[in-house]
């Protein structure tokens, strides 16, 4: 009894600190609302992202590994997080999917995908146009953040029509990171490989730079050698 006393009192205390760190920062900074755009946006903090999204209710779209992750993480910050999934089974690892279908604060909502996202006159977001792809029937699902995890599209396009890619338009490289195009390096998620991560792109880059050193560096010294034939 006396723990939990305790705990209410550190609870209240908490939020006491979070209203009047909220309270100062909107003072110099300008209105709630962009506050709370500056705190999802600038890492003012998970204490201060904990209490936006205390008591409201999240969205994450999605179905694979990182739709579940995700949804399972904002569990720490929302009361109620939804994970919006076309399918009606998830593609996300089993260990993945077991968390999330233990997490009680997790909805799964299935074959359903989101048709429009609504904002309220602040431009903040308010609910969810969502259709059933099976029904067609569509319905209202209030939500005031939304997560979209619904793969990626490598950003190619500009360099697509000159430089040899896979179907979905990540680069082919060789072993260097050079691409089919001489002295055109690419490095990281861009480009075509099992795994994109932090650590592989950082390998990749700091092969492609070698690499591209001696490119370099063996044009240069072709250049000489032709200039003092
Ligand atoms: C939600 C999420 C969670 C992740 N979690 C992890 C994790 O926990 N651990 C981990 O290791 N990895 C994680 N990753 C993967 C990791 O972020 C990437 O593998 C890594 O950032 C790839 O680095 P990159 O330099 O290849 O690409 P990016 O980090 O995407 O950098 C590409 C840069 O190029 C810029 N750019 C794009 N197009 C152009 C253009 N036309 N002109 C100029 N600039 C351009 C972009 O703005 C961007 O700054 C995560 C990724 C996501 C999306």
């Amino acid at each position: 009894m006396h723990d939990r006393r305790h705990q209410v009192r550190r609870r209240r205390r908490q939020h006491v600190d979070l209203d009047q760190q909220i309270s100062n920062q909107r003072d110099q900074k300008g209105d709630l609302a962009r506050q709370r755009r500056v705190a999802a946006f600038d890492g003012v903090g998970e204490a201060l992202l904990g209490r936006f999204f205390c008591l409201v209710v999240v969205a994450v779209v999605g179905g694979g590994d990182a739709a579940v992750e995700e949804a399972d993480y904002l569990t720490r910050y929302a009361d109620k997080v939804y994970l919006v999934h076309r399918r009606e089974e998830l593609r996300a690892s089993k260990i993945l999917q077991e968390r999330a279908f233990a997490n009680p604060k997790i909805e799964f909502i299935w074959n359903t995908v989101v048709e429009r996202a609504a904002g309220d006159d602040q431009g903040l977001l308010h609910h969810l146009e969502l259709r059933d792809v099976n029904t067609q029937v569509r319905r209202d699902l209030h939500a005031t953040g939304l997560f979209i995890f619904v793969g990626f599209n490598p950003n190619t396009g500009v360099i697509a029509d000159h430089v040899d890619h896979d179907e979905f338009g990540y680069l082919r490289t060789d072993w260097s990171m050079q691409t089919s195009v001489p002295g055109l390096f690419a490095a990281g998620d861009v480009r075509v490989q099992i795994t994109r991560q932090v650590t592989t792109a950082v390998g990749d880059a700091t092969t492609a730079a070698i690499a591209a050193e001696k490119f370099l560096k063996a044009r240069a010294d072709a250049a000489k050698e032709v200039g003092a034939a």
